[in-house]
């Protein structure tokens, strides 16, 4: 089976799945989007309303600041994936718990499996400790976070960057700072 193949398979299973209770108030899913040999990948929180009304990652107002800023940066965003680490919305936008991120995170496991890219970015605090555990924004974003097999990439949550503007300042530079890594201007 090809990789495309399967990471649509892993989409049906996520579009279908039940393995925690917010598959109950979810409309749907969104496993994620962009091209499979994408050099960058980026891990938010959960879909927000507008998520879970189109399946689609990033397209409410944090998105709409999320592409502007990588196309400021000269990342465009056809050219990266975007996913978050819960799949399903959860209901008014609250905080994801840990029986809800422990049930999803496989997912997200695999997703970087299959599309192997070559930096992870996490966005926000969420990304960052469900995955490389808790690390102090403050002192960590912009910087990157090496594993045996992975290179993590430490920044805000756009929606942080929404409500507080030395947030969106940190977040515009590290972007920047990940292009200037990507081997950009
Ligand atoms: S959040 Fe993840 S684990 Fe929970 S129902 Fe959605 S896809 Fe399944």
């Amino acid at each position: 089976m090809s990789t495309a193949e399967k990471l649509e398979l892993l989409y049906k299973e996520i579009r279908n799945c039940k393995k925690c209770p917010l598959h109950k108030s979810r409309k749907n899913a969104v496993p994620g989007e962009g091209p499979i040999d994408a050099e960058v990948m980026f891990v938010g929180e959960a879909p927000g309303a507008r998520e879970d009304e189109t399946g689609r990652p990033f397209v409410g107002r944090s998105g709409q600041l999320l592409t502007e800023m990588l196309e400021e940066a000269g990342i465009p965003r056809d050219e990266v994936y975007i996913t978050s680490v819960l799949k399903s919305h959860p209901p008014n936008n609250r905080q994801p718990r840990k029986n809800e991120i422990n049930a999803c995170l496989p997912y997200l496991h695999r997703q970087i499996e299959l599309i192997d890219p070559q930096f992870i970015a996490l966005l926000g605090g969420v990304a960052v400790s469900s995955v490389i555990g808790n690390r102090r924004l403050l002192d960590y974003h912009g910087t990157f976070h090496k594993t045996d097999d992975r290179t993590f990439f430490i920044t805000y949550h756009p929606a942080a960057a929404l409500r507080f503007p030395e947030y969106k300042q940190r977040l515009r530079e590290d972007l920047m700072n990940l292009k200037h890594r990507l081997g950009g201007d």
